[in-house]
C-alpha cells in the first residue's frame, strides 16, 4: 500500500552504499595509502588491478584507462578507424557507442536489435554489411556488440561475421563485466573489451574510470601507448596520436577493494533477477537468457504492452517508493546529434522498429547486490498492481 512506502525501508535503483559500508575500513586504508606514495598518476595500484582483472576475466591482457568511452575511442583508434569506415553497433544502446566513431571521423551504421535479448539482430546486422558494401562509400571496418543491461551479446556469430568481413569485433561490455557466454567470461570475446567503471555498473569506482581487455599482447601495448598521448619506449618519444586516457591510481586502489566481493555481488544479482523472474513472469516480458548465456544483471529491464502501460506502472511504483527508469527513450537514430550522419549512412536504410518499440515499453527494476527478497516482492507487486 503507498502509505507503507514510507515506514518500510527505502529501495535504491542502484545502491553504492551498502557495499561501501562493508569494505569502508579497506577502501580508507589504500586511499591513505597513494596520499602517503604520491603516485596519483599511473601508480602501482594500477598494474595490480589490471593484473586482478585479467585473471577474474581469464584473458591475457588488461589496460586501465579513463572511462567507458575512451576506452572504446582507445580501441578504435588503435584499429586506425576514421573517415570513411562504416562502424556497425545497436540502436538501441548508451549513446557513448555511438559517439566515439563519430569522434573518431566515422560512420556508425545503426543495426537493429533482437526483440527478446535487446542485443545486436544478426541477421539485420548482415543486411546492413551488405548495403554498405553495395553502395561502396564506406568501408566496413568494425562491428560493436553490446552486452545490453548484462546479457552477452550473440558472440560467435559476431565473431565469424568479422572474420568473413575481415573487420573488427569490438565488445561494448561496459554494462556486463562478470557476465559471461559459454563457460567464457565477457573479456575473453571479440578483439577487445570495454569495461567502464562509472559507479553503477556491476564493477564501478568513485569517479570515472574503465579498462580494455584483449588476449592480443600487441594490440594491449598499443593501447598502452594510445592512452598515453602515444608514448613510445621513453616518456618523449610520441609514436603516434594518442590521448590522456589513463586511470587514476585512487580509483585503481579503490576497484582493488570491491573486486573480491564481485563474484559473491554477481550470485546475488543473479538471485534477486530470480526472484523478480518468478513473481513477473506471465504478467510482463521478463530478460531471457539464450542457451549458454550468464547475464552479469548490470539491469534488469522488463518490457510492458505499450508506452500507456508503462507509464501507469512507473505512477504506481513511485507512489509504492520503488523507483524505475527507462534506459533509453530514444533509438539512437532519432537522437538530434546522430540524426544527419543516420540518414547519410545508408541511402535507403531499411526501418529499425524494435529498437523504436522498445523505447516505448522498456522498463527498467530496481538492481544491485544488496536487495532482499521482500524488497524484490514489493517491487513485483507494485508492477503487477498496475498492469
Ligand atoms: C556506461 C556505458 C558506456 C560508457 O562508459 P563511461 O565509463 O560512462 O564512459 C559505454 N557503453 C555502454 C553500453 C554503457 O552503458
Amino acid at each position: 500500500m503507498p502509505q507503507d512506502a514510507n515506514t518500510l525501508p527505502p529501495i535504491g535503483l542502484f545502491d553504492v552504499r551498502a557495499q561501501q559500508a562493508l569494505i569502508r575500513p579497506e577502501i580508507d586504508r589504500r586511499i591513505a595509502a597513494v596520499l602517503d606514495s604520491g603516485h596519483f598518476v599511473q601508480g602501482p595500484e594500477v598494474e595490480e588491478l589490471e593484473k586482478a582483472l585479467a585473471a577474474f576475466a581469464g584473458v591475457g591482457h588488461c589496460v586501465g584507462v579513463s572511462s567507458g568511452t575512451d576506452a572504446l575511442q582507445i580501441a578504435m583508434m588503435a584499429e586506425g578507424i576514421g573517415r570513411g569506415d562504416a562502424v556497425f553497433l545497436p540502436a538501441f544502446t548508451y549513446t557513448a557507442t555511438a559517439e566515439v566513431p563519430l569522434v573518431l571521423g566515422a560512420t556508425p551504421v545503426f543495426v537493429d536489435v533482437d526483440p527478446k535479448t535487446f542485443n545486436i539482430d544478426i541477421e539485420d546486422l548482415k543486411r546492413r554489411i551488405a548495403l554498405v558494401k553495395a553502395e561502396g562509400r564506406l568501408r566496413p571496418r568494425a562491428v560493436v556488440g553490446v552486452d545490453l543491461f548484462g546479457l552477452p551479446a550473440d558472440w560467435p556469430a559476431i565473431e565469424a561475421i568479422c572474420a568473413e568481413e575481415g573487420m573488427f569485433a569490438l565488445d561494448d561490455a561496459a554494462q556486463a563485466f562478470g557476465g559471461a557466454l559459454n563457460g567464457k567470461r565477457l573479456g575473453g570475446w571479440a578483439g577487445a573489451a570495454a569495461l567502464s567503471f562509472y559507479p553503477t555498473k556491476t564493477l564501478g569506482c568513485y569517479g570515472d574510470g574503465g579498462a580494455l581487455l584483449t588476449d592480443d599482447a600487441a594490440k594491449a601495448e598499443l593501447y598502452r601507448s594510445l592512452r598515453t598521448h602515444g608514448e613510445g619506449k621513453t616518456r618523449y618519444e610520441v609514436m603516434r596520436t594518442g590521448m590522456n586516457g589513463r586511470l587514476d591510481t585512487i580509483q585503481a586502489a579503490i576497484l582493488l577493494c570491491k573486486l573480491p566481493l564481485m563474484e559473491q555481488e554477481l550470485a546475488a544479482r543473479t538471485r534477486i533477477a530470480g526472484w523478480y523472474n518468478e513473481r513477473l513472469a506471465g504478467k510482463v516480458q521478463i530478460p531471457v537468457s539464450p542457451e549458454g548465456a550468464e547475464s552479469a544483471f548490470g539491469l534488469y529491464s522488463i518490457l510492458l504492452a505499450d508506452e500507456a502501460q508503462r507509464a501507469r506502472v512507473q505512477e504506481a511504483c513511485k507512489a509504492r517508493g520503488v523507483p524505475t527508469a527507462v534506459y533509453y527513450p530514444l533509438p539512437l537514430h532519432h537522437q538530434p546529434a546522430y540524426r544527419e550522419s543516420h540518414a547519410g549512412a545508408i541511402r535507403q536504410a531499411p526501418p529499425l522498429p524494435v529498437s523504436e518499440s522498445l523505447c516505448k515499453s522498456i522498463l527498467a527494476l530496481p538492481m544491485h547486490p544488496y536487495l532482499d527478497e521482500a524488497q524484490a516482492a514489493r517491487v513485483a507487486e507494485a508492477v503487477i498492481t498496475a498492469l
